[in-house]
């Protein structure tokens, strides 16, 4: 993965449940060898790109982070397993998002991460170190508005489509700037 020939993905929020985890519906049923899986994830990011996905999925054991690849993917067929592309965003559009629908799909045993039923500490962990990566957006998106923002004031006055933005943000610019350095 560091070196950039697989692609990974994790589905976790689901269409009632993004923040509050605990309360995700995707359901996996104990078949003896394997788990059979019903339920649907949004907000994937990779999906439909992906080599391979962690879920998380509810019994009465609890969360459980389970990991599959397109192989199991093929394996199960299209009957048990769809992807929904959400469209276009805002940003974030070097990567797609999708809807994962899973329908009876069987996640053998043995692809269980971690524990039974241990899956949301396992999920927090990654969700911890992507709240870096998270930061360093937000952080190179201000920059770039900034800058945007800053080579428009610097634009002959002729060419502004309204002055009154441009008034305030000449007076602002350099506050802005000093806190955004
Ligand atoms: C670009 C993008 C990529 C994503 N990629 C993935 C992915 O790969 N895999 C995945 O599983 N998910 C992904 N997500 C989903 C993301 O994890 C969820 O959006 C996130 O968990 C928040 O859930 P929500 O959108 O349902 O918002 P909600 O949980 O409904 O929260 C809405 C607002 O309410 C606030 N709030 C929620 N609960 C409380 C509370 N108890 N007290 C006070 N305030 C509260 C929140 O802070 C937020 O401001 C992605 C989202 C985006 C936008």
């Amino acid at each position: 993965m560091i070196e950039g020939r697989y692609i990974s993905a994790i589905s976790v929020t689901e269409p009632d449940s993004g923040s509050d985890i605990g309360s995700l519906k995707t359901r996996m049923e104990d078949k003896e060898d394997f788990f059979t899986v019903n339920g649907s994830k949004v907000f994937t990011t990779n999906a439909g790109y992906a080599d391979f996905y962690t879920l998380l999925a509810k019994d009465e054991s609890g969360l459980t982070a389970m990991l599959f690849d397109k192989e199991l993917i093929d394996t199960n067929g299209p009957r048990r397993f769809e992807i929904n592309d959400l469209g276009r965003k805002m940003g974030i559009n070097t990567t797609t998002s999708g809807e994962l629908v899973f329908s009876d799909f069987h996640i053998p045993k043995d692809y269980v991460i971690g524990q039974r039923g241990k899956g949301m500490k396992i999920v927090l962990d990654g969700f911890e170190l992507g709240r870096i990566v998270i930061a360093a957006q937000a952080i190179g998106s201000m920059l770039y508005g900034y800058e945007k923002a800053a080579k428009y004031r610097k634009m002959p006055s002729r060419r502004y489509s309204t002055d009154c933005p441009v008034k305030a943000g000449r007076k602002n610019a350099g506050k802005t700037e000093s806190k955004l350095y």
